[in-house]
Order: structure tokens, then sequence, then C-alpha cells
């Protein structure tokens, strides 16, 4: 209780708001995230000359804390200034016996950390068991070896959508619950309703957003669409999924079943003219309080002009629901064609407003998600409606709007700014629509040709690393825990076109940095492995009263580029070492459903290679 109460002190002091902390961001994928929950730094609040409390307790053995499938390859980074020699040993904890030997590999300087590290190459050691690696007197945590090993952790990523559900009452189990919020909206005059149509309406749903409890149609669309898309190619892993929810038994699979929650929130965003207004929040972020306790209005925000509606979030909305309503036709025939109408809808008026950018309205401070270059999200809606449908008007506005043949733009991972990737491999996989005799095979090849390219460049930064993982230096911004896990996705999308097992070991690599190999020995995803942060940007677990977080949230992670207060107060030190958990650090250490979204897809990848 005397470490609860001293969180409740601490936050007594945090105030809300940040509309008007300028951040300074280069990427755009990170724009939105600007202030998104801010709180303000009291210069009496803890030193944050540390990096992390973690690092006080790392082994100078840095491995994946949940364990490794059997067939899999398994590496682990030793510190090379920690170790008194070069030779290793794998030991099984059951009955001590010395089950692998072998010696690290070269010595690499790795930049992104500053370490001089050597790699542990155990990927040998395929018995199912209980390990620890010993390395010249060091010992790593102990982990197993099994073909279950990534089931926790999938189930934790995806409940924790369960955990940030709005409009109902939540519980998670272990105390992780709260009572219904935010019960009533209300249009905001930029939504262009007025009279009686500006009075309260019923909630509908939708996941709170990250830290803070707004939602927003671009984000959500992203994040939706990126988990549906983990549907389409990971059915099994997914179909089996019990995440023990109100609408589990029912007729959708529980995963499909949550995703829904979401999808019901984004309809109720789209007007009768087919446009969706940009986002449901208050009217700036409320303080460090439980859901149910926050009594701002949740507002229906639009663009405070004619058309009222933006085209980034009606395109989103277009794409994720044409997605939909592939996903949920063997289940719900009626749903998925309501998703199908909405879409065409949604398309049909960005075919009539291309160009409605979206920035806050006056007295508005929540995350803006705002965009200036809106011809990749009417080009993702073209792609998923053609793939959906086959109708030809669809594939000519994607052709229309995304640069193919020599201008065919380089493939990287996707972002809720840039999310031209998903319509160049929409189109590359539409299995259905090119099955007709439809579609462009020339177009389609140059995709996958550049995916692929993407992905061996990719693969090249894993082997150079030190830790492993695809980013690089510069990539340690706002959010790089997310490009890690959108870099797996890519690898796994280059796997689907090309099978190759170089591909799938690179995307398990980020999800072991994820995981524990990294330079901290944190886990950066909450109440999984042996060393997971503590003190995310969450609302709900800051104000709960219960001193772990809730379980399954990713954070933000390592960001060299700039951020919040205490990020200023930290010294300047390799990117990767740019981390401290301490949930004011809304640049480092928030989450966000479209950081965990690419990490339940990493983990469904991890959950169908259970054999291998
Ligand atoms: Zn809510």
């Amino acid at each position: 209780m005397a470490r609860f109460e001293k969180r409740a002190m601490r936050f007594c002091r945090v105030l809300a708001g940040s509309g008007h902390m300028m951040v300074s961001m280069d990427r755009r994928h990170f724009l939105k995230r600007m202030g998104a929950a801010g709180v303000a730094l009291q210069p009496a609040l803890r030193a944050t000359g540390a990096v992390s409390p973690n690092e006080a307790f790392s082994p100078g053995i840095f491995l994946n804390q949940t364990g490794y499938l059997p067939g899999a390859a398994k590496k682990a980074t030793v510190r090379l200034a920690e170790a008194a020699s070069k030779d290793f040993l794998v030991r099984r904890v059951a009955d001590r016996t010395v089950v692998l030997r072998g010696k690290l590999g070269a010595a690499i300087r790795d930049e992104a950390s500053g370490d001089e590290v050597g790699v542990a190459d155990f990927s040998a050691l395929r018995l199912l068991g209980e390990y620890q690696l010993e390395v010249g007197g060091l010992a790593s945590d102990r982990f197993p070896v099994a073909a279950e090993v990534y089931a926790n952790g999938l189930r934790l990523t995806m409940r924790a959508f369960c955990g940030q559900r709005c409009g109902c009452a939540v519980d998670l189990g272990d105390g992780y619950k709260h009572p219904a919020c935010h019960a009533d909206g209300a249009f905001h005059p930029s939504s262009g309703q007025s009279g009686a149509q500006a009075g309260k309406l019923p909630n509908r749903g939708g996941w709170h957003d990250a830290g803070d409890y707004g939602r927003y149609i671009v984000n959500s669309g992203l994040s939706t669409a990126t988990l549906l898309w983990a549907w389409e190619l990971y059915p099994a892993a997914l179909g089996r999924l019990a995440l023990a929810i109100p609408e589990s038994g029912g007729k959708l699979p529980d995963y499909l079943a949550e995703v829904r929650w979401n999808l019901e929130w984004m309809l109720s965003l789209q007007d009768a003219d087919g446009g969706v207004w940009h986002k449901q929040t208050s009217e700036r972020f409320c303080a460090f309080v439980m859901p149910q306790d926050d009594q701002l209005t949740s507002y229906v925000i639009g663009t405070g002009g004619p058309p009222f509606k933006s085209t980034g979030a009606t395109a989103d909305l277009a794409a994720v629901m044409a997605v939909a309503a592939r996903c949920y036709d063997p289940y719900d025939h009626a749903f998925a064609q309501r998703c199908l109408a909405a879409s065409r809808k949604a398309w049909d008026w960005t075919v009539a407003h291309p160009e409605v950018q979206f920035e806050n309205p006056p007295g508005i401070s929540t995350g803006g998600y705002g965009d200036r270059d809106l011809g990749d999200e009417i080009a993702w809606a073209s792609a998923e409606l053609w793939r959906s449908t086959g109708e030809a008007r669809y594939e000519t506005a994607f052709l229309a709007h995304a640069p193919t043949g020599d201008k065919l733009v380089a493939i990287s991972a996707p972002g809720w700014g840039g999310v031209l990737p998903m319509a160049y491999w929409t189109y590359a996989m539409a299995e259905g629509a090119m099955a007709e005799g439809k579609g462009n095979p020339a177009v389609k090849a140059a995709i996958r040709n550049a995916t692929q390219a993407a992905a061996a460049a990719l693969i090249e930064r894993s082997c150079r690393n030190g830790y492993g993982n695809t980013l690089a230096p510069r990539e340690y911004n706002w959010g790089s825990n997310s490009v890690a896990a959108n870099q797996s996705l890519l690898l796994l999308i280059a796997n689907r076109f090309h099978p190759d097992a170089a591909a799938r070991e690179a995307a398990l690599d980020n999800l072991h940095y994820l995981l524990g190999r990294n330079c901290l020995g944190v886990s950066w995803v909450t109440q999984l492995g042996v060393r997971p942060f503590q003190h995310p940007h969450h609302r709900p677990s800051a104000a709960d009263g219960i001193e772990a977080p809730w379980p399954g949230l990713l954070s933000g992670g390592p960001n060299a580029g700039g951020g919040d207060a205490v990020w200023a107060k930290l010294p300047k030190l390799p990117p990767m070492r740019m981390w401290v958990d301490d949930e004011r650090a809304y640049s480092m250490n928030e989450i966000a459903i479209n950081w965990n979204a690419p990490l339940v897809f990493l983990l469904a990848a991890a959950n169908s290679q259970t054999t291998s």
C-alpha cells in the first residue's frame, strides 16, 4: 500500500494536457502522436540520469525472455565487456546437464547501443525444456524451448485490445477492470451537426487509442486492418485464440468478435453522405484517471467547415471495411454486407472529396492524425475494394493513385500516415480478383519484387546488428518498437510472396528484440517475460491502484528523436539507450493500438510456426 500511495501522490502532481507542447519530429509517422496524452514535468520528480532501472538487473546476456520455438533460430547477444570468455554453453535447468557448447561469433561494434557484443548461436538446441545460457561467468535468464512458447504472448497482446474497450464494463481478471466509460457522446460544432442532431448520442464502442481515452478513425483504420490481415494470413493460430470476452461462444470467433467492437464504432462515425468524421475525443486530454472517472464530453469532431468529414478518415474506413467484408462473410453475411456497403459509400465520398485534410479545430488539443498526402489512403481503399469485389473502377483508381512501373515507390514498413505498402500488398495478394482474369500481372510482380528487395535489406541489417533487430540507428524515433514490429510485418508479407526462411527468422528476431534481446534487458510488453517494463504511459495502469500495469501492452520504445520533458532530461546516449521506464515519458513509454496491432500480427505468425 505504501508504494501505491507514493504513486498516487506522484500523480496528484501530474498535469494533463499537452496541446501547447511543440515537438519537432521529422517523421510524419510520429507527428500524430504529438501531444498524445502529455503531462508536464515537475522539477521535484525523480531524477532521470539513469537510463533505466532495468539495466541494474542486466545479466550481460540478452535473449528472448519468453523462449524459443524448437525448430527456429536461437541467438543471444553477449556484452563482451562483461564476459570473461567467448566459450558458451547451454545447461538444462532440470538436471544441470550441459546440452550444447559453442563459441561466440566475431565481435560486433553495435552502433545502436554503443556496445561491443558477440552472438551466441544455439539454434542446434531443439529439445523441449527449460535452459540457461552461460558465458564466461555470466548466466542468462532461464528460458523455455517449446512449441507453444508464444501462445501466451499472443493472448495477452490481443486481450490488451479488450482492455482498451470504450463504452462498456471491462474485466480482464486479476483486478484489471473498470465500469462502463464515456457513456454519452456529442457532436462538436466542428462536425457540422447542429440543432437537434448536436445533442447527446449513444456511445458505439471502439478502443481507447493509446494512453489517452480518445478514438481516432485514422489510427483505428490501420490498426484494425492490420489485425484483420493477420486473420486472413494466420487463420489457424487466431481461430483457436480464446479471449474470454462477453461475446465468447457466439457465432464469431473471439478474435473477430473483439475486432468488431472497434468496427462498430468506426461505422458510427460515418455520416449519411458517406463521409467519416475524423475522431471522437474530449476537447483536451483528461487527467490521469480511470476511464469511468473521465467526465469530459466525448465529442465527434470534424474539420470545422464543409464538408466537415476528412478524406484520410473516410478512405481509411473504406479500406478497413472492405477487408472486414472478406473476413466476416463466412460467419455473419449481413454484417459483412453492411461493411461492404459502408466501404463503397466512403470510397464514393473520397472520389468527390479527395483532398480534405484535417487539423485540430480551435479549442481541440487531442491527437490530430493529420496527413498532407492522401493519395496513399485512397490507393489503399481502392485496392482493398478491388480485392473484395473485383470491380474494375476500383482497380482503375488504385492505378491512378499508386505509382507503378518506373515510379513504383520503394517498399517500407507501413504507418498510420503511410499506407501505400498496404495498397501495394493487397493489390498483389488479390488472388480472387486476379483469378477472374483481372489485374495487371506486371504491376503485381513488380510489387512482389520490390517487397523482396526491402526484405533483403532488413535481413542484412538483422545480421549486422548486434542485437539482431532490423532497425537502422536513424529509426529509433517515437514509437520505434512499432517500426520494428511493422518491419516484421513487411518481412512476413515478403515471405508470403517468396517463401524464405531468412525472412521468417528476421521477423522473429524483432520479436526477440522486443521481448528481451536488447541492450536494456527489458521486455517491452507488460506482464510478459522475466523483466517486463512497469510504468507505461497509460491512464488505467497509473490510476487503478494496482502496482503492475495492465497486461499485454507494447511500449513505444527507444526514441532518439526528441519528445517529452522526461526525454529532454535524459543524457544523450546511443539510440537504443534513449528509453526510460517512466509513465510520464509519453514519447518513449506510451502504448497505442497501432503499436500492439503489428505485434499481434507478428505473434500470430510466430504461433503459426510451432511445427517448424
Ligand atoms: Zn471510454
